[in-house]
């Protein structure tokens, strides 16, 4: 008999944060069990609601949306999108530059997939969004990650990222505002990064979906502003900063100096339309979310929840002996040091395992993210303080377990 068993293709691609751990808490859900998810950047389940203005658009819009769109999208969505990219200073870049896509996840693939050859490599940050990873890896390539380093805020460390390079690597994926670290980039720190890629050839993947969700009155300064000689894809999305992630809208643009990249540009033209096009009603919303920014800002104002919610938990995490935290200064992530060198822990995902277990409460690993060594986890700081309450004096209660070994 003929056994079905996974492409060969899937060896080695592996997105944790909705790995094993989660199919666990699932398993307790479906037998009952209350569970509170702070794995998933997903602000809906908490209350967040969608700028009414955005739903009723989408609603008016729905018999217009009904036919496919052009692949990259339709027009006043990519009018908006250049737009936008101009306010931030990305330069050269028009409507045929601008991709739609369901979600800015499906436009990592496709961008990864229309580069890659078999063996290149891409720079990818320590911690990561996995997707990256994992996207490098189906696309036939390499990640080779470069360390973020904790005692800096969580910045890339620039002699960590030289030294990676080889004569196999292609692109270098920066992801600002940063998920899980919440960290924020300044602009000097980027333009040392331009300029390593500017040396070595590389392509720019600047993942900036965070960027309208910045707190401490900090500026958010795009990395293809900084690099017009080079050839950047930036991704960007309303998942996030306007609350819809199930709506599925996210775009990526192609900036810089395009003139050597006229075969890459062909592949993704080719990805793009084998896909037809994005959700077109998601689409139809982009030019009226862009210009809504102010409204979705007062969340991260003192008195806004997100801002108060990232002023608690980063205080309970830092008063749990045995945990540590870099103050997040945008997206809606922690990611706490367990003191390993104090406690006898050894193997993260166990760790988050058996708090699951414990105490019902779901968070993902660092090694979720690539991070090497079995001291970190990430928690999504979105629901109201009263569950992070009882989530932080729960870890504190867990931690105790091991400090008083
Ligand atoms: N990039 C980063 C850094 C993310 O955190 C996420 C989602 O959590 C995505 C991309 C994908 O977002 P979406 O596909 O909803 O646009």
């Amino acid at each position: 008999m003929r056994i079905f068993e996974k492409s060969t293709k899937l060896n080695n691609v592996c997105y944790d944060i909705r790995g094993p751990v989660m199919d666990e808490a699932n398993r307790m859900i479906a037998e009952g069990i209350n569970i509170l998810k702070l794995n998933i950047g997903n602000p809906a389940p908490f209350g967040f609601q969608a700028p009414s203005i955005l739903l009723e658009k989408m609603s008016e819009n729905l018999s217009k949306t009904e036919g496919y769109s052009d692949s990259k999208g339709i027009l006043s969505a990519r009018e908006a999108i250049v737009k936008y990219c101009k306010k931030k200073g990305i330069p050269n870049v028009t409507v045929d530059d601008v991709y739609t896509g369901n979600g800015v996840s499906e436009l990592i693939t496709l961008s990864l997939q229309g580069l890659l050859n078999y063996g290149d490599e891409i720079l990818v940050p320590a911690p990561d969004y996995p997707l990256w990873t994992a996207s490098i890896t189906l696309a036939g390539g390499k990640a080779v990650h470069y360390i973020c380093d904790e005692k800096a805020n969580w910045y890339p460390d620039i002699k960590d990222i030289k030294s990676k390079i080889s004569d196999r690597t292609k692109g270098i994926v920066i992801i600002n505002p940063n998920n899980p670290t919440g960290s924020l980039y300044p602009k000097e720190l980027l333009e040392e990064i331009v300029e390593i890629a500017r040396q070595n050839d590389l392509v720019l993947f600047a993942d900036e979906i965070y960027d309208r969700l910045v707190m401490d009155g900090l500026e958010h300064v795009s990395v293809a502003s900084l690099a017009e000689d080079l050839l950047t894809v930036t991704f960007n999305g309303l998942s996030k900063s306007h609350l819809i992630a199930g709506y599925r809208c996210g775009w990526m643009c192609l900036s810089g100096d395009k003139s050597n990249a006229k075969g890459y540009i062909e592949g993704i033209n080719l990805l793009s339309s084998m896909r037809l096009c994005s959700n077109v009603p998601a689409q139809s919303i982009i030019d009226i979310a862009l210009e809504l920014e102010e409204e979705t800002k007062e969340l991260l104002r003192p008195g806004g929840r997100i801002y108060e919610q990232r002023e608690f938990i980063y205080n309970a995490i830092n008063n749990i002996p045995g945990l540590s935290a870099v103050k997040p200064q945008a997206a809606f992530y922690i990611f706490p040091k367990i003191d390993t060198e104090r406690l006898h822990i050894v193997d993260d995902e166990r760790f988050v395992l058996d708090f699951l277990k414990d105490k019902k409460i779901l968070l993902t690993h660092g090694g979720g993210f690539h991070w090497e060594k079995p001291d970190h986890f990430r928690i999504v700081y979105l629901p109201e303080i009263s569950q992070l309450k009882m989530a932080t004096d729960a870890l504190a209660d867990f931690m105790s377990y091991y400090t008083q070994e």
